[in-house]
């Protein structure tokens, strides 16, 4: 009876050993969670230099700011306009960004716009998205949202959502990578948009400061005096902000 009383406390034992180790390994990978999020912070913190602009309203409306630090405020709202394919953006940018469209179209290019404005409900959609494929390629929850948030704007902080940004591409080349620099279309916009009120947003060399990987597709209407600004100092929008609040 006793042999029996043993064996059955020794495996009760050995189960108790085996849940506390688990318990601990368990707890172990929390506390690293913790760790690795506190530390990925610590590295974006230094990484970008975080320009906060805490007083959105004192900010012309076509120079509204949204960067991973600067969200859209809670109450923005904005009437847009359509054109015929469907995309729309901020109806006081519409006559300048067809204007720009269709003087490309005379120099013989094909533009296309493939983003606008997007619905606070779109942007969480592209959001999630984005980080489902990062979790499917083996990253951590916090990697991916990291990664994630690298190309596509956290929901509330995307331009795509003040209607004031679209993204173009060239007919012929209609993919969102670096490639898309070399279309003519790009070369033109680039060197053209900001005469319409356009500039590239997020160029190659900035991707500190705006918090956003280059992406030579992406224009943001910010006024033709800004824009001229901005392109004759090659310095992107936080910059020019900097330079007159
Ligand atoms: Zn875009």
């Amino acid at each position: 009876m006793d042999i029996v009383n043993n064996s059955v406390r020794s495996k009760r034992r050995k189960r108790i050993k085996r849940h506390r180790k688990i318990i601990t390994i368990l707890l172990g990978l929390v506390v690293l969670d913790i760790v690795f999020f506190i530390i990925s912070n610590i590295i974006l913190e230094r990484k970008f230099n975080r320009t906060n602009y805490t007083s959105q309203s004192a900010l012309d409306w076509q120079l509204i700011l949204a960067n991973p630090w600067n969200p859209i405020p809670k109450n923005f709202t904005v009437e847009t306009e359509s054109f015929n394919n469907g995309h729309s953006v901020d109806k006081r940018i519409f006559d300048d960004l067809e204007k720009m469209l269709d003087d490309a179209r005379k120099e013989g290019l094909s533009p296309i716009i493939c983003s606008s404005y997007r619905t606070p409900e779109k942007q969480k959609s592209l959001y999630k998205n984005k980080i489902s494929k990062y979790l499917s390629d083996g990253f951590s929850n916090q990697e991916a949202a990291i990664e994630a948030a690298k190309w596509v704007a956290v929901p509330g902080t995307s331009e795509h959502q003040t209607g004031l940004a679209v993204d173009i591409v060239a007919e012929s080349y209609q993919i969102l990578d670096k490639g898309q620099e070399n279309t003519s279309e790009q070369k033109w916009l680039m060197q053209n948009s900001y005469k319409y009120g356009f500039i590239l947003r997020y160029p190659e060399n900035k991707s500190d400061i705006t918090g956003i990987c280059y992406e030579p597709w992406h224009y943001r209407y910010v006024g033709k005096e800004a824009a001229k600004e901005i392109h004759k100092k090659g310095i992107c929008l936080e910059e020019y902000l900097e330079q007159i609040l």
